[in-house]
């Protein structure tokens, strides 16, 4: 098969775009194999392997996602791992080809695709499938020793790379651009019930906005527009659901929430500026509560979940910190 591959974004790939499978991504030339965790092809020039994408899903027990940055494990040969277990049996080598390929495009200075997996840090995961994060750039790289020795009890050692996303724009959505994308939304909406066409070419900013926005979609419909806090649905004369996606750890800085189901919350307008101002936040045991007084609005005792939505307790924990250390509050009473 001739695919052709590039370093940096894939033309008509958007950050935030989902694929069902491994099979999805290759077609869409974001890696070039359907199966391993590094993607590398041969640079011009001098035709040696320079690696162009990672896939991250949850297969080494030494990678650590913090979203913005990361440290990923190299790659072994099938025979240096247990099948079953994913264990290494022995030390990783920085000749074996994957390895050697993401350490030059560190040496180049080349932008790595990262693509994120169901079964990676459920902080950042997509439910299902695999979704397309982004550039990032390899910052350092080193041998590290595994958390997990050999089967014999020896020292591991692993191939490391640090991962640090590239600061662009184009990554991060501020709430006006969010605002702004949910306008097009509605636009389109109104286009497609309506005669009238809207114009199917549209820039990748604006495309963009649009994944950012069926992200928080993708969770509205899962409770079909019922409040995750208060247990409201607000209908419309149209009787459609009118909720909100809510970021619990907020979008942009300084919290630099990720845009990610684990981190969305459906609900109402009220409660959104509720959870916004710290009027309400989520207890360790998923009881909610309220920080400031409420009139004629009953919350539920606890936040509602359901199906393939896992909210994340780390995004919770960071909530109710936030507002913890700006202390003065009006408890009720
Ligand atoms: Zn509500």
């Amino acid at each position: 098969m001739d695919i052709k591959r590039t370093i940096g974004n894939i033309e008509g790939v958007v950050v935030g775009d989902h694929f069902s499978g491994r099979l999805d991504v290759m077609r869409a030339k974001l890696h070039q194999t359907n199966q391993k965790g590094i993607s590398w092809l041969a640079d011009v020039g001098d035709g040696l392997p320079v690696a162009d994408a990672i896939v991250l899903n949850g297969g080494y027990v030494d990678d650590d996602d913090r979203w913005t940055t990361m440290q990923y494990t190299g790659a072994s040969e099938g025979k240096d791992r247990d099948a079953e277990t994913g264990r290494l049996r022995r030390s990783q080598s920085w000749s074996y080809v994957d390895n050697a390929a993401l350490k030059r495009s560190y040496e180049r200075k080349y932008p790595i695709r990262v693509i994120r997996g169901y079964e990676g840090d459920k902080r950042y995961s997509p439910p299902k499938g695999y979704r397309y994060d982004g550039l990032f750039e390899i910052k350092a790289i080193r041998t590290g020793i595994s958390k997990w020795p050999a089967p014999d009890g020896s020292e591991i050692k692993i191939c490391q790379f640090d991962l640090e996303r590239i600061p662009d724009v184009q990554q991060s959505l501020t709430p006006l651009e969010l605002r702004v994308a949910e306008m097009i939304q509605e636009v389109e909406e109104q286009a497609e019930a309506g005669e009238e066409r809207y114009p199917q070419v549209r820039t990748m900013a604006i495309r963009r906005l649009i994944r950012s926005v069926a992200t928080s979609q993708r969770v509205k419909n899962l409770y079909g527009g019922e409040c995750q806090l208060c247990g409201l649905r607000i209908l419309g004369p149209d009787g459609k659901p009118h909720s909100q996606g809510a970021h619990i750890k907020p979008l942009g800085d300084p919290h630099g929430g990720p845009d990610v189901e684990p981190n969305i919350l459906c609900v109402c307008p009220n409660c959104h500026v509720r959870l916004d101002v710290g009027a309400v936040i989520v207890d360790e045991d998923w009881s909610i509560v309220v920080r400031a007084d409420l009139f004629g609005a009953p919350m539920l005792p606890m936040l509602r979940t359901k199906g393939w939505h896992r909210v994340h307790p780390d995004y919770l924990r960071y909530h109710r910190e936030w507002w913890a250390s700006r202390g003065d509050h009006h408890t009720a009473s």
